[in-house]
């Protein structure tokens, strides 16, 4: 597991970079500490407990597979699959898990109040665990939403007697899927999309309000992270880290994409070394600095 607990002090300068829980037979690694001076410990510890299953953060996964395949580091087993949540995935970043880790990537969204589980299946579909708890897509006024349209992830618990959640609004927004899935799993439904968290949305100059951002970046080979960060309703800073640089068309397919979606924004396009993480570890794909709705004294 690669997550956001602090099992390692965060100023720490020497492995280990983990801890093993021997309790849940887990080898917990640090999402704080992965860099190219560290990645050698951390590939250590995974042939040293050879995990089954790789799970965590999507980010700190596909990080540390950049940093193996950069230094030609490898495993020496072969670990059953990875499954990852919190961060999606792109075709890119799933070959580059692929050629690293040597496993298929597959996805799973879930949340800490353990009230949803939704994990895709060898047929690439997300299904929604549906007796792990209710999940409900529903529109501004409540409603549920029709498959394809995007609605409010509400989610009811159904296996945590302790602190129930009825109906608990998780802050994310996802559609129905529109066919059934080929695997034949019908008992438990296809989410479509998890479009992206409800804080994630960006405002166009007109007033219109847009969640779906992560196809900005999408089948851009020279870009390995990219951060959209609105400035004001009518600028946007679209944050790039591109290793090896960014070609002119890249660029200016960022720029045409952005403005596709919000209208007639100025977009700058700016190069990174490197896109921070939150407070937990994440990585932000969408960071909006206008001032939100209702805030006092703005
Ligand atoms: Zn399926």
């Amino acid at each position: 597991m690669i997550g956001g607990r602090l099992v390692v002090p965060k100023g720490a300068h020497g492995p280990p970079y983990y801890r093993f829980n021997a309790a849940e037979k887990q080898v917990y690694l640090s999402a704080y500490h992965i860099g190219p001076s560290t990645v050698r410990h951390y590939v250590d510890a995974l042939n040293r407990f050879k995990p089954e299953v790789l799970t965590g953060y999507a980010y700190s996964h596909v990080t540390l597979a950049r940093l193996m395949l950069d230094r030609g580091l490898s495993l020496n087993y072969q670990p059953a699959a990875l499954v990852l949540g919190s961060e999606k995935l792109t075709t890119e970043t799933k070959l580059q898990l692929q050629a690293a880790i040597g496993a298929r990537a597959f996805e799973e969204y879930g949340s800490v109040e353990n009230c949803l589980l939704a994990t895709e299946c060898e047929a690439g579909s997300l299904h929604v665990s549906s007796d792990f708890g209710i999940v409900e897509l529903l529109d501004d006024v409540g409603a549920p939403v029709a498959p394809g349209q995007p609605g409010r992830v509400v989610a009811t618990c159904l296996l945590n007697y302790t602190q129930p959640l009825i109906r608990y609004e998780l802050g994310d927004i996802a559609s129905w899927s529109l066919d059934p899935c080929r695997c034949g799993r019908s008992q438990h439904p296809v989410l479509r999309e998890v479009v992206g968290r409800v804080d994630d949305v960006l405002t166009g100059p007109d007033g219109r309000q847009v969640v779906m951002f992560h196809g900005v970046f999408l089948g851009l080979p020279s870009v390995h992270e990219g951060q959209l960060v609105q400035e004001t309703t009518s600028r946007i800073a679209a944050r790039v880290v591109a290793p090896g640089g960014l070609s002119a068309g890249e660029s200016s397919q960022i720029v045409a994409r952005i403005r596709q979606r919000l209208g007639d924004v100025t977009v700058r396009v700016d190069t990174v070394p490197h896109i921070e993480r939150t407070e937990r570890g994440k990585f932000r794909a969408v960071v909006s600095l206008l001032p939100k709705p209702g805030a006092a004294g703005e």
